[in-house]
């Protein structure tokens, strides 16, 4: 694995860092100012008549932000990015982008929860949606309506981490000229590259990976020049959901490492997810990096790596099991979001919604892990003494 991340190590450390600009400077300063200035008022208007190339205002442009957003472009093989302040931001502006009254968003596979909530917020704008976990083209192609604008997709999906078969729901969209959106936080930059099958945009909550450290909350559109003109215009100068410079800076930092901590991710996660599959008290791990789990060819097909977040069922499935569990956890934290240095345990399950979890096809015995930095022998040292208090 690791040789497939050469080209983009250097990606990560050096591309477009540009040392002369900033006196030779190895990491560059942080941009903390809201405006630049101009000699002449002419300029001033001709910058801000071509306000996406110019540096003119923060909640547009500014330059330590926008060495990271060449590099995440230039990583998933994109003309154009845009860091946001969060990954919900980079979602809602997007949405919002291509949706006017009366259209219809398929959401395909289990999608993170609030982008859900805001389509449902959107329907006071006339806006509808509907979902489809079912995910041949058969089903995805059936429930396309009329006025359905947008494919929005993630893969693996949210809690059970099921891949979606990507090419399926391209072709699919292209049939109908409907444009296609990912959730690619899951495999980073790094593992999964959506714009190359097809995908019209792709988003990042770098508060995960990207950030890596538990320390930045921000997000990403990637995408090609043409729909960018349009989302920077719009929703980006217009929400105004903008990253902040040192937020920016924070992203560029944990960047650098991102090669080297996704290939310990990788490697820990499948130890841990194989410790898990072999445990009497688990019933099924779900982390499409195993050999023995379902989507592992497609996952080949379409992924260049596994990271560190899976779920897996407890075959006692109450909700004192999975409390038990996770209370008891010493190494793990307990809390949400995921991707960070840390171990983080969690549960979709909150002991008074199993009917609804059933209906979702989630398990009430499933746990959320996010497999950390923290080495792979300790991680399962504590889901073994975890799990050992439950009957
Ligand atoms: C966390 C997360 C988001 C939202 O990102 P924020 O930065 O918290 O706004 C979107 N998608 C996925 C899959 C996430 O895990």
């Amino acid at each position: 694995m690791n040789e497939l991340f050469e080209e983009e190590k250097l990606v990560c450390t050096h591309f477009n860092e540009k040392y002369e600009r900033f006196y030779g400077a190895i990491v560059p300063p942080i941009f903390e100012n809201t405006l630049f200035t101009f000699p002449t008022l002419k300029e001033l208007f001709d910058g801000q008549a071509a306000e996406s190339e110019n540096y003119v205002y923060t909640r547009g442009t500014n330059p330590t932000v926008e060495i990271l957003e060449t590099k995440l472009a230039e990583l998933e093989h994109g003309e154009s990015c845009k860091l946001f302040s969060s990954g919900m931001a980079a979602i809602s502006s997007a949405m919002t982008s291509f949706l006017s009254k009366g259209d219809h968003i398929l959401f395909v596979n289990n999608i993170y929860g609030p982008a859900i909530q805001y389509a449902a917020y959107m329907e006071k704008f006339g806006v509808e949606y509907s979902i489809v976990t079912e995910l041949t083209a058969e089903s995805i192609l059936n429930n396309i309506k009329e006025n359905t604008k947008i494919i929005y997709m993630e893969s693996p999906g949210t809690m059970t981490f099921k891949l979606l078969d990507i090419q399926i729901a391209v072709d699919a969209a292209k049939q109908k000229n409907i444009i296609t959106m990912i959730d690619n936080t899951w495999a980073t930059p790094l593992f999964q590259k959506p714009l190359d099958m097809g995908v019209d945009i792709s988003i990042h909550s770098c508060t995960k990976y990207i950030g890596g450290h538990s320390d930045v909350i921000a997000g990403a559109v990637i995408t090609n020049k043409k729909l960018m003109e349009s989302i920077f215009k719009n929703e980006y100068m217009l929400h105004g959901g903008c990253i902040g410079p040192f937020e920016g800076w924070l992203l560029l930092r944990g960047l650098r490492t991102l090669p080297i901590r996704m290939e310990k991710h990788q490697e820990s996660a499948l130890k841990v997810a194989q410790y898990l599959k072999d445990h009497p008290k688990v019933n099924k791990v779900n982390y499409p990096g195993l050999k023995s789990h379902p989507d592992y060819e497609l996952g080949k097909k379409q992924l260049k790596g596994f990271s560190g977040l899976m779920s897996f069922e407890l075959k006692n499935e109450s909700y004192e099991a999975v409390e038990k569990a996770a209370n008891s956890c010493k190494l793990f934290k307990i809390g949400a979001s995921w991707g960070g240095y840390e171990s983080l345990i969690t549960s979709p399950n909150h002991g008074n919604n199993e009917d609804d979890l059933k209906k979702n096809g989630m398990n009430p015995g499933l746990i959320r892990i996010s497999v950390g930095l923290e080495g792979a022998d300790n991680i399962i040292a504590d889901l073994e003494q975890a799990l050992a208090k439950i009957d």
